[in-house]
């Protein structure tokens, strides 16, 4: 496999002035983060850069197949996390059925004022649809599974740690939460398809 100019370019810029954020890198270079974010994560997974949370990308230098699989644990939640799909515990069951159709998920967070209080899955919804419940009337909190119980992940942890949770907990989503006051705001979602794709994106290093 052979780095890109850009890449190489990035490489340079890190190994002088590191630590260096994805933004740092991103205006050195005149480009957006967003452009730049899959030439950074395939230099962590490689091994090239390091990435710390809140300090930023350092240069590690020379890489090998063991530090390759070293910095599969270097791909961050942040960056591979989807938009969650939110609504709050008074909504109605059927409004979730309807989202879940909808926004084509399999997992909503309930919250109480932007507080992370819940989730409801696929299955859940389903349950309470062939119970007697009035569905436009009865709220999601009342079939919902509950906080302190529900597994979440932060943006800075790892990819791997998220799919080790995905693995023990069996559940197919995650809320990535971010604490806000006393609050646990709900910033992202990352689900079976999210590490799917980190999976497919590592293996195509390889082809
Ligand atoms: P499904 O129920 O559609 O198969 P899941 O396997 O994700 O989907 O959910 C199984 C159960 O776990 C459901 O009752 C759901 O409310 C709950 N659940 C889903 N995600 C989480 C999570 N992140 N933390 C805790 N419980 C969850």
């Amino acid at each position: 496999m052979k780095l890109t100019d850009r890449q190489q370019e990035i490489l340079a810029l890190v190994k002088e002035q590191e630590p260096m954020t994805g933004d740092d890198i991103a205006n050195k270079l005149s480009l957006s983060r967003a452009t730049i974010r899959p030439d950074l994560t395939i230099l962590t997974m490689l091994g090239f850069l390091g990435a710390r949370p809140k300090v930023g990308y350092y240069y590690e230098g020379d890489t090998s197949d063991f530090k390759y699989m070293s910095q599969v644990q270097n791909v961050r939640v942040r960056d591979y996390m989807s938009m969650p799909v939110v609504l709050e515990e008074d909504s109605s069951i059927y409004d979730g059925v309807v989202t879940i159709f909808l926004e084509n998920i399999g997992t909503i967070f309930v919250t109480s004022n932007g507080d992370l209080v819940g989730c409801v899955s696929r299955k859940d919804l389903l349950r309470a649809t062939i119970g007697k419940l009035a569905l436009e009337v009865t709220p999601l909190s009342l079939i919902m599974t509950r906080m302190p119980n529900i597994i979440c992940i932060s943006p800075d942890d790892t990819i791997y740690e998220a799919a080790k949770k995905i693995n023990a907990h069996h559940v197919d989503a995650l809320p990535v939460i971010e604490k806000q006051g006393d609050k646990n705001k709900v910033i992202g979602r990352i689900t079976k398809t999210n590490i799917t794709r980190v999976f497919v994106e590592l293996g195509g290093l390889y082809e």
